[in-house]
């Protein structure tokens, strides 16, 4: 079993409900356990053209029993199955699915690419720091000193949590 955390996200409809639910799908989900979650955070939109709502975002720990690029199609199935349409382009998404580490993995394919290159954002680094402030991420160094030199100021705690 590699240990892995996905980043999960969502800024369009009931934002914590999609979450609730991308979790409840992914421990339905073959080969896989869920062995921590996040608070959540809600985080202004990075990297966008527009104005689009703000997002909830979350770190989930899991164990998985395959490869990587497996957990990959299994995730892209659970944006599917919650209504996800948009693709790329940072536009606005019911649920968004993201390999942040998969054990010490360094991944680099057309389709994916582990560290995710988004893993240094405020709110991942929150999310992980939450679960595994030890964790290495290969090539940075443990989360705990990067957060320490993150600009955490375009997040909050959200209220309720998963
Ligand atoms: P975003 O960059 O906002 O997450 P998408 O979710 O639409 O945008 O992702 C676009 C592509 O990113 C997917 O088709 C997927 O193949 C690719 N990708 C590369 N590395 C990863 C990863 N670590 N986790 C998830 N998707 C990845
Ligand atoms: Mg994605």
């Amino acid at each position: 079993m590699t240990r892995s955390f996905l980043s999960l996200g969502s800024n369009l409809g009931a934002r914590l409900g999609y979450l609730r639910a991308a979790v409840e799908a992914i421990e339905r989900g073959p080969l896989i356990e869920v062995a921590g979650i996040s608070k959540v955070y809600e985080t202004m939109p990075v990297e966008v053209d527009e104005e689009q709502p703000d997002y909830l975002n979350c770190v989930v720990e899991v164990r998985y029993g395959a490869a990587a690029v497996e957990l990959l199609r299994f995730c892209q199935g659970v944006e599917a199955a919650l209504g996800r349409t948009g693709k790329g382009g940072r536009l606005p998404r019911t649920v968004d699915i993201d390999i942040l580490l998969f054990g010490e993995e360094v991944i680099e394919r057309p389709h994916l690419v582990v560290p995710h290159p988004g893993i240094l954002r405020a709110f991942n680094l929150r999310g992980l720091a939450d679960l595994a402030p030890g964790v290495y991420i290969p090539g940075r160094g443990a989360v705990r000193g990067l957060l320490a030199g993150a600009d955490l100021s375009g997040i909050r705690e959200f209220g309720e949590s998963l």
